[in-house]
């Protein structure tokens, strides 16, 4: 068992970033309003996410961490309203390092904590905590040393964490995010409100206050698929960093299809060596779009692919030219 979840979290759990991912996604799936992550040694050491979410039930703690057992599963697979389906997370976290979850629910007179150390799972006993959950990992794949010698360093590590955290962040305008543990990625995101107002508002706690100044909205629609967002203006982008974030159906995906139409879009007012700044968000039917290609989910398939690039490379292109560009 502990050796399967291990293949497990050799799919899922790639480097701390892939753990914070996963933690906070459970944190939102619990309904928090306030998710707050703590790293150190680039989260190698410890990765620790609360959040004031509905809390765990002490009889359901060991089940928290049994494999496939989800509170989520809903009966149509393309109408996955929550961020994590597969029960697989913790057990696989749990598999490859020292992992704690403390938990209280709002009709729980007291918290309870539960412990799995290289899948190794111990008693439930009591602990002290207010409502929602928090959960510790340390000493990240120290029961798999092959994997602890793909690490990249501290600053990539973190930063790479703070990319997770920015990235589900502008999908959640409405949760407060802080990000503690290494002065480089430090990120502390007040709640806002998921009008689009409180979204832009997000977006420029991410992307810096300069960037709704220096960018064109988007809203196109093309056969059902809707397209919102903001692009920068060719003349305001940033070297290296690459800030480019994109959303299907609220969730946060990493796609070469709409990177590789954003670059088309850009293509006769850019540099090649310069990338356009940009949140894009892909409303569109959930029945042509798979979005759990893979298990980490960063993935998606459309049905129609040419239609979401050609979307995507039009209504940038008409935001440019008009606005003279
Ligand atoms: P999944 O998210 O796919 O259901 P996980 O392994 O990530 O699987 O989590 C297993 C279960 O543990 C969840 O279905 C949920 O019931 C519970 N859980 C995990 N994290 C939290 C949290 N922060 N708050 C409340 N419940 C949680
Ligand atoms: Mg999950």
């Amino acid at each position: 068992e502990t050796m399967i979840n291990q293949i497990a979290a050799g799919e899922v759990i790639e480097r701390p970033a892939s753990v914070v991912k996963e933690l906070v996604e459970n944190a939102l799936d619990a309904g928090a309003n306030r998710v707050e992550v703590v790293t150190a040694g680039g989260g190698l050491n410890l990765i620790r996410v609360t959040d004031d979410g509905s809390g765990i039930a002490e009889q359901e703690l060991a089940l928290a961490i049994a494999r496939h057992c989800t509170s989520k599963l809903t009966e149509n697979i393309h109408d996955i309203r929550s961020l994590g389906f597969r029960g697989e997370a913790l057990p696989s976290i749990g598999s490859v390092s020292r992992l704690s979850i403390r938990s209280r629910t709002a009709t729980g007179d007291s918290a309870a904590e539960i412990g799995i150390e290289g899948g190794r799972v111990s008693a439930v006993r009591p602990a002290a905590a207010n409502r929602g959950t928090t959960v510790e990992v340390r000493d990240l794949f120290f029961a798999t040393p092959a994997r602890l010698k793909f690490m990249k360093g501290e600053r990539a590590e973190s930063s790479a964490t703070s990319d997770v955290v920015k990235r589900i962040a502008i999908a959640f305008p409405a949760v407060r995010f802080t990000l503690a543990g290494s002065d480089r990625s430090t990120l502390e995101l007040p709640a806002t409100d998921d009008t689009p107002e409180g979204r832009l508002r997000r977006v420029a706690q991410v992307m810096g206050a300069d960037f709704p100044d220096n960018s064109i909205a988007i809203d196109a629609m093309r056969e059902g698929v809707h397209l919102t967002g903001h692009v920068s203006i060719p003349s305001f982008t940033r070297a290296n960093a690459l800030q480019q974030y994109a959303y299907v159906n609220g969730r946060p995906v990493r796609d070469k299809l709409i990177a590789g139409a954003i670059r088309g879009a850009f293509a006769d007012v850019l540099p090649r060596d310069r990338h356009a700044m940009t949140v894009l968000f892909l409303t569109l039917d959930p029945a042509i779009v798979d979005v759990n290609v893979h298990p980490a989910k960063a993935d998606v398939r459309f049905r129609d692919p040419g239609l979401v690039r050609g979307l995507i490379v039009g209504s940038v292109r008409q935001a440019l030219a008009d606005a003279g560009i």
